[in-house]
């Protein structure tokens, strides 16, 4: 049996190994390292594969937060709604343009922002709601969008780990995760569904003057050179990367269906386990399985993770210390924070290996070894 990864990129690569060797040779030869014809055409393919809009690529997913967050005007002391169960990316940018991060609830589900939580935490400061559509599946963004309306606020969406998922209005109409909200944001960085060989973010916003002013704030705030009318910063997906990213955007549908099988070969033997919830699907969202995340029940979690290693298969809890409990926040009050959903999940989520290339002996050990600790412990 191949050894087992949580991620295996190096797989995935040597399948397209001639065509992506071929694309970074190219842009060695051309030497335009900065925004050369590759960055141009990925934003073009990216921006097509979402259906419209625009698309301003930059150096991560962090960037992307940061810049959508500083296009808006936001100011120090506006508060952003944003669950406490995610990345520290997604909150961290908060903090650090002297906004203050509102943690609350999420699904025990699906995982991502509850609705009535986003309600019950707006203040007249208010001005943005962060939703995150976590693991690949989407937040419910017809309600969130509803609230935003009725309260003026803007939504961001962190769609870092959910690029090429499907939201399905209740009238039908389908987008995809990231073109919902006033901006989307995601991240290339190398795990993630549509990974580069390095850093690299979009952020997406179906508003001209919005997409303007985050390409003049990701280039210094300058739109006519050595001219800076906004205060930006230094932000750009590099031409090699885009090269990469060009040729694996041609295969991300084909990297979800995958990632789809694996899935699905988990939750059929888990399916009708006490102790196990396999992801959940929601009748609005798709499911893109950037990780495959169980939610345990009477086990002891991290004695599985234990365990698991011993048998050479990783497994890793995302996250293990969730927004009102960071350090980094202190300052903002943690101590009134009561967030027992994400509290309880917390402690019960494990991630099973999850990418484009496990094989079927490879998904039937780790399905196996996690039943035997299970059944028996
Ligand atoms: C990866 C990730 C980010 C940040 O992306 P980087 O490219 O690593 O800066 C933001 N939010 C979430 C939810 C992520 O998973």
């Amino acid at each position: 049996m191949k050894p087992i990864q949580m991620v295996d990129t190096k797989s995935q690569y040597l399948k397209k190994k001639t065509e992506i060797d071929a694309a970074i040779h190219d842009v060695l030869d051309s030497a335009a390292y900065i925004n050369g014809k590759p960055v141009q055409d990925f934003t073009a393919a990216l921006n097509a594969y979402h259906g419209s809009g625009f698309t301003v690529p930059c150096a991560n997913g962090t960037d992307a937060l940061q810049i959508a967050m500083m296009a808006l005007g936001l100011e120090p002391g506006d508060e952003v709604i944003t669950p406490s169960f995610t990345y520290i990316a997604t909150t961290e940018v908060v903090a650090l343009l002297r906004l203050k991060p509102v943690f609350v609830e999420v699904d025990a589900r699906t995982f991502c922002i509850e609705p009535a939580a986003i309600r019950k935490a707006i203040t007249s400061r208010t001005k943005a709601i962060v939703p995150v559509h976590l693991y690949g599946h989407a937040a419910p963004m017809e309600e969130i969008m509803q609230i935003a309306k009725e309260h003026g606020l803007y939504v961001i969406e962190d769609n870092a780990q959910a690029i090429g998922c499907d939201y399905t209005f209740s009238d039908g109409t389908v987008k995809k995760t990231g073109t919902i909200g006033h901006i989307g944001c995601t991240s290339f960085y190398p795990s993630k569904n549509l990974g580069a060989y390095g850093d690299g973010g979009a952020i997406f916003t179906n508003d001209q003057t919005l997409a303007h002013k985050m390409k003049m704030i990701a280039n210094h705030g300058q739109e006519k050179r050595y001219y800076h009318d906004l205060v930006g910063c230094n932000s750009r997906l590099d031409s090699i990367q885009a090269a990469v990213l060009n040729i694996k955007l041609k295969e991300l549908d084909n990297y979800i269906a995958a990632r789809r099988a694996a899935a699905s070969f988990y939750s059929n033997a888990f399916a009708n386990n006490a102790k196990i919830t396999t992801p959940f699907v929601a009748p609005y969202s798709n499911h893109v399985y950037h990780q495959y995340t169980l939610t345990l029940n009477g086990v002891d979690r991290d004695a599985l993770n234990v365990y698991l290693a011993d048998k050479k298969i990783p497994s890793m809890i995302y996250y293990p210390v969730p927004g009102h409990r960071q350090k980094v926040f202190e300052a903002f009050g943690l101590d009134n924070y009561h967030l027992e959903i994400t509290d309880w999940l917390t402690e019960r989520v494990i991630s099973l290996p999850m990418h484009t290339e496990l094989d079927e002996e490879q998904l039937n050990y780790i399905a196996t070894e996690t039943l035997n600790f299970i059944n028996n412990n």
